[in-house]
This record gives structure tokens, C-alpha cells and sequence, in this order.
């Protein structure tokens, strides 16, 4: 985990006047060492294999906690269940494609896209601050092949 980023979260705990303790240690540390989403349930497990006493609770209330230091966003990517995403820290403009043959979710960026929402924006007179692009988008693999590689 990255030294910058570990500080900037430090800074926020202590900012909200929380206690460093290992449980919330683990909890941070398993959230952004993947880069792989991941629901409150697998970041539970992901944090207990490096700190088997993190309690589910602990958990529960950490996340939000992350979520509002904006490094860990809150993602919705159609299913009932919340989802987060460490990549924003990295890519902060990033977007997602979820193949919905699939099941699996792409990240994707493009500066052409950046632009025109940019532009989209002002021209209604409207300066973004945030954004969430979800392509629902279905796979081409499988349509042609019958097959495709992300298909479980
Ligand atoms: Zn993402
Ligand atoms: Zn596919």
C-alpha cells in the first residue's frame, strides 16, 4: 500500500477523531491493497485474513467512514448489493462497462470522454464536480464464439 495514500487516510481518521487500532489497521490495509471491487462481506474476509480479530461491525462502520475520505468509492454496479472500488485513488476518472452475458466489470478511461462531458456540462451552464458512467453493454465474444474466456 501506497505511503501517500496511507497517510492521506490516516490524516482523515484522525481528522474524526477515531482511534488507530490493527483491526481498522487490517480493514484499510486489505481495501486498498486490490484492485478488485469487492462488497462489505468480501473486505471482512479479505481484513480477517490479515487480522483474524476484525469484528464484522468494525467493518460496517469503517466503510463509510473510507467512503467519505473519498478514497473509496461506493459503486453501483446493478446489483443489490453495495459494491466498492479501491481505483479511484489511481484513476480518478475512471468508468465501467459491466457485460451483463458476463457478469464481469471493465474499467475503462477516455480523455474524449472527459471532454464531452466537460462540454455537456457547460453548455447547460454547469460545472461537473462528479460523475458515474455505467455501459451496460453486452459481449461480443460470446455472441460471435458462442464462447467467451469471462464467462464463469
Ligand atoms: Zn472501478
Ligand atoms: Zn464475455
Amino acid at each position: 500500500m501506497d505511503s501517500d495514500l496511507r497517510q492521506k487516510i490516516y490524516d482523515f481518521i484522525d481528522s474524526k477523531g477515531l482511534r488507530k487500532t490493527v483491526q481498522r489497521e487490517a480493514i484499510i490495509q486489505a481495501a486498498f491493497s486490490t484492485a478488485q471491487h469487492f462488497t462489505a462481506e468480501e473486505l471482512i474476509d479479505m481484513a480477517r485474513r490479515i487480522e483474524p480479530t476484525v469484528s464484522r461491525a468494525t467493518v460496517y462502520r469503517t466503510l463509510p467512514l473510507l467512503v467519505e475520505s473519498k478514497l473509496l468509492k461506493e459503486i453501483d454496479i446493478g446489483k443489490d448489493h453495495k459494491t466498492y472500488d479501491p481505483n479511484f485513488v489511481n484513476r480518478p476518472h475512471h468508468n465501467h462497462i459491466i457485460c451483463t452475458d458476463c457478469q464481469k466489470v471493465f474499467e475503462f478511461e477516455d480523455h474524449y470522454m472527459e471532454t464531452l462531458e466537460d462540454c455537456i456540462s457547460k453548455r447547460q451552464g454547469f460545472t461537473p464536480i462528479a460523475k458515474t458512467v455505467r455501459i451496460e453493454a453486452s459481449c461480443d465474444q460470446l455472441r460471435k464464439f458462442g464462447i467467451c474466456k469471462n464467462k464463469k
